[in-house]
């Protein structure tokens, strides 16, 4: 391989072929950052990072500013192959704070080019031996599904409570459509405890089988995520709550949850997600790896991290299904799994989706 000799980003623009609804906002656009690195060889390796101001507090400017700052400043005149490739995960993660979104962009990029030079496919650089993983579909906090959202091909539907108080007859309604099939929820950390132990405890008496409850409380509230396993026995799902092992560990200290859902922007890249899933797997955590709502190209990598961890599980990564027109015939969502790409480095989706024009490089 080669050493890197160009940085450059661009903005990623995708329309969604159905309108995302919650409470709060009607999203029918969604914009990233997509993040291209250069070798002296010519080889291009492509990531994206999602701008998430209500998560991780990253913007796109923030992230552009990031990537073409700090993070360039390392990458330029690096040779990635001269190290493992744990390297820029360790090597990004200490020059910079906070800015995971940023930092796993940079990384794809990184095992992008190395898995090219290794010819295999960026999941196989990073462990994973199956070639497709299973997925859930959100279902939007208020309207969505009634929208004309054929979600028929997945397995696993995931519900969005929190903002709407009939939110319950809701969720009996949808798990009424197919009796006894587990149902998840995610409140976003909307609910206090005594709202989600109503809430927990009105969806069992109607006789919802919850498969889990994520983050139904505040990221910061560990003791109201335990009080509330302790209460009801319900699986909850941390995410929010973890961004990095450190995070994960305090959670542990204190039996807070059950599975953790690891996501790319949160802990800067699929190194500092696999560390997460070890630590996890060791105390007796399930996992699952989420993403925001970024295009195929972030969500390959997710996916990659995801088929490496925890091939059996099912995920939570049709944030790209909703930006693929349904007549696409090389969409990677198919029969509820989203297909790894088999060709060398993983980021091939990167043709599919980053614009020919509006790069801004530094070399
Ligand atoms: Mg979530």
């Amino acid at each position: 391989m080669a050493r890197i000799v160009e940085v450059a980003t661009a903005r990623l623009v995708r329309q969604l072929h159905t309108p995302f609804v919650t409470a709060l906002r009607r999203t029918s656009e969604v914009v990233s950052v997509a993040v291209r690195l250069t070798d002296a060889d010519g080889r291009t390796g492509f990531g994206e990072g999602p701008q998430v101001w209500r998560v991780t507090g990253e913007s796109l400017a923030g992230i552009e500013a990031c990537v073409l700052g700090p993070l360039a400043d390392i990458l330029l005149g690096w040779d990635p192959a001269d190290e493992a490739p744990s390297a820029a995960a360790s090597t990004l993660g200490a020059a910079v704070v906070g800015n995971g979104g940023a930092k796993a962009a940079c990384e794809m990029a990184v095992l992008d080019l190395l898995a090219q030079e290794a010819e295999l496919p960026l999941a196989q650089l990073v462990g994973a031996t199956t070639s497709s993983v299973a997925t859930d579909v959100t279902l939007a906090a208020q309207g969505g599904f009634d929208e004309g959202v054929d979600a028929s091909q997945f397995g696993q539907l995931k519900i969005k409570v929190g903002l709407d108080p009939a939110d319950v007859d809701r969720v009996v309604r949808i798990a009424q459509e197919a009796p006894g099939r587990p149902v998840r929820i995610d409140a976003n950390q909307a609910w206090d405890l005594e709202t989600a132990s109503r809430s927990i405890g009105a969806l069992l008496a109607a006789g919802v089988v919850l498969e889990f409850v994520e983050q139904p409380l505040p990221a910061w509230d560990l003791a109201g995520h335990a009080e509330l396993r302790r209460r009801w026995g319900t699986p909850i799902v941390l995410d929010e709550s973890v961004f990095s092992i450190h995070d994960l560990r305090r959670a542990i200290d204190v039996q807070a949850g059950d599975v953790v859902n690891i996501k790319l922007a949160k802990c800067g890249g699929i190194y500092a997600g696999l560390a997460i899933a070890a630590e996890a797997t060791g105390a007796g955590l399930g996992l699952m790896v989420g993403s925001m709502m970024e295009s195929e190209l972030g969500v390959s990598a997710a996916a990659a991290l995801a088929a490496a961890i925890s091939p059996d599980a099912v995920h939570d990564l049709d944030a790209a299904w909703w930006s693929i027109p349904l007549s696409d015939a090389a969409s990677p969502y198919r029969d509820g799994r989203f297909v790894l790409d088999p060709s060398p480095g993983s980021m091939h989706a990167a043709g599919r989706v980053v614009p020919d024009s509006g790069w801004y490089a530094r070399g």
